[in-house]
């Protein structure tokens, strides 16, 4: 009755969600009693007893418990309760916070940002809506509506049937747009394969350093006081960051994979525990005292703004340097064992100007030659930037002499370009949309008029000096079907979003390619 292109058109792109999370069961929906709501950071249903430590988390779990991990903000230390938990619940943070992320990546429902609840995380309870939840009480979620339920409401799980792979074929067949994933393990890059990825687009490799058995070379290199100390905390750390890319190109058969390296503050993985303090002080040979007095040395006033992205390779190259040579052994080695022509591409974050990227790029290129001659085989590879910054943005046709790629990470410059903390402005955001300043949350649906006027000329700018230069973009809005008609506009080459985005990203991309021929 219709074409292809009408059906791809007809649906809307965002409600493929429900075929991909579980929702609540629609009966014991109606019984559920709303006790609060907030950012709807993560889609699904959840629901579950509540705890509020990530290790309480895991070990309910394990016991055969549905949990749903209630904090404060969650930090990468909060890894594995965040996997065990079936539903997550913040009182601080915005569409881009770690939680919301984190969670987004691994399929997992999460509302994110309720600063209506008053917690008290040391005795373990907290309140909403005029009750008191302790550990073990039952709470519900909704992801994609971002509401709080008290007690435990039913779920259903997703199914997906034939029918929907037939859509997306027809949407692959419209789309101009790549699309690619965001990931940072083998079992991420996966599932986004198997939803249709290209690639990746972002893999965020301090993800990859928070396991238990890693987390403490990672500790030891931060805290080292010398070159040669630091080095030899890296080289302990290469096995692990080598094995994951090679699992990694192995789950891709071939698709290409973005890596960006060392990004965040380094105060992030210092230990707050007093039992990991002591370990460490006991590995390093040092004091307790020592190891706190280092650790308070790395407190910044304004983390987002401090000594992170590539100013950590341009302050310590070491970092670039082990980096680099997991990525081309990795390659090289999955080359030779199965046969797929791997090109790594090598992401510098945080750029805001020409000379910063070269400064690190020199470090990359010497260590990858290096790698090659060891190794007797040279690959091709290719180094390029996150725009993430308006001043990279401004300068585009100096960076772009530099780089071979550009990845817009409109996270970063969605904070840098409204001076918003992508973690507080959940706090305030409430009353701009009540008082019609803005519509809709720019971290999850990309600012068109503002920051979309600093991507669009940024691509433009850098294509000037370097007309090969690639271009995509890799924050969240990567996987919002209105930022990703923006990019197909803009003619960006690809976008890069969440596993479980990758569906709506496909068909917004077609509709976008169908709605402006
Ligand atoms: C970004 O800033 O958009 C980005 C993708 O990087 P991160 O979210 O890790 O800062
Ligand atoms: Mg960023």
């Amino acid at each position: 009755m219709i074409t292809p292109e009408e059906a791809v058109c007809r649906i809307e792109a965002k409600s493929l969600d429900q075929l991909l999370h579980p929702t609540f069961n629609v009966d014991a929906l109606k019984a559920g009693e709303v006790i609060g709501s907030a950012l709807p950071a993560s889609p699904g249903a959840a629901a579950g007893k509540v705890y509020f430590t990530a290790d309480e988390a895991k070990a309910a779990h394990e016991k055969g418990e549905r949990v749903i991990l209630v904090r404060l903000e969650t930090s990468p230390e909060d890894i594995e309760g965040m996997h065990a938990s079936e539903g997550i619940l913040t009182v601080r943070g915005g569409m881009t916070s770690h939680a919301a992320v984190v969670a987004r990546g691994m399929g997992t429902c999460c509302v994110s940002g309720c600063g209506e609840i008053k917690i008290n995380e040391e005795e373990k309870w907290f309140t909403l809506g005029g009750y008191t939840f302790k550990e073990g009480d039952y709470i519900s979620l909704d992801g994609t509506t971002g509401k709080i339920y008290k007690g435990d409401i039913k779920t259903e799980e997703a199914s997906v049937g034939g029918n929907f792979g037939r859509i997306m074929r027809w949407a692959d067949q419209f789309r101009k747009l790549q699309v690619r994933t965001n990931a940072d393990t083998p079992a991420d890059t996966e599932n986004a394969v198997k939803l249709g990825a290209e690639g990746i687009g972002l893999c965020r490799t301090e993800h990859m350093f928070f396991d238990a058995d890693r987390i403490p070379k990672i500790r030891k290199m931060i805290l080292s006081d010398t070159v040669e100390a630091r080095e030899a905390a890296l080289n302990e750390l290469i096995p692990f960051q080598k094995a994951d890319f090679k699992a990694m190109y192995k789950a891709l058969r071939g698709r290409p994979m973005t890596v960006r390296y060392l990004d965040p503050p380094l105060h992030e993985f210092v230990p707050t525990e007093e039992e990991d303090i002591k370990a460490l002080a006991e590995d390093m040979g040092l004091t307790v005292a020592e190891v706190k007095a280092k650790c308070d040395e790395l407190h910044e006033f304004n983390p987002m703004m401090g000594h992170r992205g590539c100013r950590l390779a341009v302050t310590y190259p070491e970092i670039a340097k082990m980096q680099t040579r997991a990525v081309m052994e990795a390659a090289i080695e999955v080359k030779d064992e199965m046969g797929y022509d791997i090109v790594p591409e090598i992401m510098i974050p945080l750029v805001g100007e020409k000379k910063e990227l070269k400064c690190v790029k020199d470090v990359v290129v010497a260590t990858a030659e290096e790698v090659m001659k060891e190794k007797g085989e040279y690959i091709n590879y290719h180094v390029g930037t996150m725009i993430e910054i308006p001043r990279a943005a401004l300068t585009a046709d100096e960076i772009a002499e530099e780089a071979e790629f550009f990845s817009f990470g409109t996270n970063d410059l969605t904070q840098m370009t409204f001076g918003f903390s992508r973690d507080d402005a959940g706090k305030f955001l409430g009353s701009y949309y009540s008082n019609k300043i803005y519509e809709s949350d720019p971290f999850a649906k990309l600012d068109q008029t503002g920051v979309g006027q600093l991507v669009e000329m940024a691509a433009k700018k850098g294509r000037s000096t370097n007309p090969t230069l690639k271009l995509g973009i890799c924050g969240e809005h990567g996987g919002d079907p209105a930022s990703v008609e923006f990019c197909h506009k803009v003619g960006l080459n690809y976008v890069s979003c969440s596993p479980f985005r990758v569906p709506i990203a496909r068909l917004a991309a077609a509709q976008a390619a169908l709605n402006n021929k």
